[in-house]
């Protein structure tokens, strides 16, 4: 794969549509130079979001637990559970809930180093952690202890691929080959020409 046709899935989760966020969120990966190359608004069956998350990666399960075990750990806070097959499991049933809750954008963006560049700007997972800056820094609150207290999904408006590989298969996932759309921009001379001698006259 080329390196400039590098590509991530992003949603934008019901919580971000709800907030009157999509505009700010796009524009926020849209200025790095990333091109968006598909988007659709849907709302999502419970079995799309269970593919999304346990199909497309099979370690996401006891990642997800580990994640948060570490999370409640450096709080010096005791996890719910020590075992993340199960923090993991309950995770899912309450993304199903929160995912179908309305409408979500899906959207495809394309360009060197897209899938890091786009986690980046994003910001981890637990919003009361991520960092100032980032998305999910910037425009809400939420934490584990949060959505462990009131059993729901942490609300962190966003959905970014993790890795390369994870993105092929979601976006294989959410949109049709052909609505994935190969265009050029003209910026592009700008962000990848070796030479930059197309501009004097
Ligand atoms: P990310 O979205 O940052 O890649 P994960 O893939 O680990 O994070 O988890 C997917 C989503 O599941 C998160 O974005 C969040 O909405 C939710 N989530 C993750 N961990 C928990 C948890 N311990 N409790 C509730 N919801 C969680
Ligand atoms: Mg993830």
């Amino acid at each position: 794969m080329e390196i400039k046709k590098e590509r991530s899935l992003v949603i934008i989760k019901p919580d971000g549509v709800q907030r009157t966020l999509i505009g700010e969120i796009i524009h926020r990966y849209e200025r790095t130079g990333l091109k968006l190359v598909a988007m659709k608004m849907v709302v999502p069956s419970a079995e799309q979001v269970e593919r999304h998350y346990t199909e497309v990666n099979p370690q996401w399960k006891e990642n997800v637990g580990k994640k948060a075990i570490e999370g409640y750990k450096s709080k010096g806070m005791t996890p719910p559970s020590e075992d993340p097959i199960e923090i993991g499991n309950a995770v899912v049933d309450r993304l199903k809930k929160y995912m179908t809750s309305g409408p979500v954008v899906a959207m495809c963006f394309e360009g060197a180093h897209a899938v890091e560049l786009i986690r980046k700007i994003t910001g981890g997972t637990e919003p009361r952690t991520s960092d100032v800056g980032t998305i999910r820094g910037d425009y809400v609150l939420d934490s584990y202890q949060m959505a462990d207290t009131d059993d729901r999904a942490i609300r962190n408006l966003i959905h970014a691929s993790g890795d390369t590989e994870e993105a092929e298969k979601e976006i294989n996932l959410w949109f049709d080959k052909d609505e994935v759309i190969n265009y050029r921009l003209v910026q592009e001379q700008m962000l990848y020409d070796v030479n930059l001698d197309g501009i004097l006259e």
